[in-house]
């Protein structure tokens, strides 16, 4: 990192939140604590007033030599080394745990099923606590901390909860996070609970945390993480940085991502525009986004748009119809309202990607394929293994083209998802309310069943030979 010529100068004096809605335009200071537009309840985003580089080849190599050889320790962090593009000061408290710093794997298997010469998987599931939340959460703790909080909050079951847990532990901050009693397993907390974070059963429904969280909000002591914070799209965008470092700046041709709350395709929307900005970059690559069918808002809207809306030549939609109770088993995805739909539609729009849902089955014979790959992940990543496939069929992603898939999570986020597919218990409710149907069962195409073996060596043989 190159220090900047006058100390004085503050990056962060320059950096402002401003108001996604255009329409409304309002702009307020970093240290405002506002999680949305106090003008029109709008989301924020963050301007970088990131200026043109002059020299792109320097700032690649400056980075390059931050991770081969990190004199500071904030440059053995996959989100710090990238300081120059965060709305960060050099003196700021940074917040880490080595986050970042995800493989590239190759996934031959996977590309087969795909219909694809090649394809690539960035797994976040390699960060601190198994997924992509902890690039966003050292950023969002990091700001706590500026902010003179003292306390992190959000309401969350599952990666989100960890990565604030784990985070605000090693910035000795509070943590707490709220959910409505009894409505939660404890070993999806189980992480947030190690980290010593204070798990606070309401005596109400998600909605009613949800309001909570938004109250305290007001506290001064009390800072809220939860996926509103704008900051946290700055942490998580650097995986954009990173993936070109592996990429050595050879822009894929396709990003894929899951799609929840959107916050990931945002995030990475972001990332790559500023490198285009910057001058770092000379195209995007296409970004799209794949969400299970039974939590797809954003894909029924966007199969609904005009050719001039998805070619970004007219304005998008400023409503989006919400999914009341949405179904899937990929729980990280199961988000029927997603908080950051209008940020990721308007990068999905400007790089020409696509929005698609898949089918529970999809997600499921795509994860145990990316199994078979070696890699693993969590049920939601696998929507973008499904939604390629998908892609290829339709003639959107061509079998020769470079496509790179983002993984958010760990295959042990979800081990009894991974274990029912395989002996062939996996299932889903049919989603009607008041039905008495049984759960429409999953058949696992590549299933992997434990099998019975009498206590001989002749029998084991038998085995394997059977199943070589
Ligand atoms: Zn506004």
């Amino acid at each position: 990192m190159v220090k900047a010529a006058n100390p004085v100068e503050k990056k962060t004096e320059k950096a402002e939140q401003r108001c996604v809605n255009r329409a409304c335009g309002a702009r307020f200071g970093l240290r405002e604590r506002i999680y949305v537009c106090s003008k029109c309840g709008e989301t924020l985003e963050i301007d970088c007033h990131l200026l043109r580089s002059n020299d792109p080849a320097a700032v690649r190599e400056r980075w390059a030599a931050a991770k081969a050889n990190p004199k500071l320790p904030r440059d053995a962090s996959g989100v710090w080394r990238y300081l120059e593009m965060l709305p960060f000061d050099d003196d700021a408290p940074f917040v880490t745990l080595f986050e970042g710093n995800t493989p590239l794997f190759h996934a031959p298997r996977s590309a087969k099923y795909c219909g694809l010469a090649g394809l690539r998987l960035k797994h976040q599931g390699y960060n601190p606590t198994g997924s992509f939340k902890d690039t966003g959460m050292a950023a969002a703790i990091t700001q706590a901390v500026i902010s003179g909080a003292r306390t992190a909050v959000c309401a969350s079951t599952g990666n989100t909860a960890a990565s604030l847990a784990a985070y605000a532990a090693r910035a000795e901050f509070q943590a707490a996070i709220l959910l409505p009693r009894g409505q939660v397993s404890a070993a999806k907390l189980a992480q947030s609970l190690d980290y010593g974070a204070l798990v606070l059963e309401i005596d109400g429904n998600f909605d009613d945390c949800m309001r909570l969280i938004q109250e305290l909000g007001d506290d001064p002591a009390i800072y809220v993480a939860n996926s509103i914070n704008p900051f946290r799209i700055e942490g998580q965008k650097t995986v954009a940085f990173e993936l070109m470092e592996q990429c050595s700046w050879q822009v894929p041709d396709h990003v894929v991502v899951p799609g929840g709350n959107m916050g990931n395709s945002t995030a990475l929307g972001k990332g790559f525009q500023e490198l285009l900005d910057m001058g770092l970059i000379r195209r995007l690559p296409k970004l799209s986004v794949i969400q299970a069918e039974g939590a797809a808002p954003v894909a029924r809207l966007f199969a609904n748009l005009t050719p001039g809306q998805r070619a970004g030549e007219e304005e998008l939609p400023e409503k989006l119809a919400i999914v009341e109770n949405p179904k899937t088993l990929a729980t990280a995805i199961k988000i029927g309202a997603p908080v950051s739909w209008k940020k990721a539609l308007r990068a999905v729009v400007r790089s020409h990607g696509q929005v698609i849902a898949v089918s529970e089955q999809e997600i499921a014979d795509a994860k145990a394929m990316i199994g078979r790959d070696s890699i693993g992940c969590e049920p939601a990543s696998a929507t973008t293994v499904a939604g390629i496939k998908k892609l290829v069929a339709a003639g959107h992603v061509q079998p020769g083209e470079d496509v790179v898939a983002v993984l958010t999570g760990h295959a042990l986020k979800d081990p009894d998802y991974m274990s029912n597919y395989h002996r062939g218990t996996l299932a889903i409710d049919s989603g009607a309310k008041d039905s008495a149907a049984p759960p429409k069962p999953i058949h696992g195409a590549f299933q992997n069943a434990p099998e019975r073996v009498a206590a001989t060596k002749s029998a084991i043989l038998a085995s394997l030979k059977q199943r070589h």
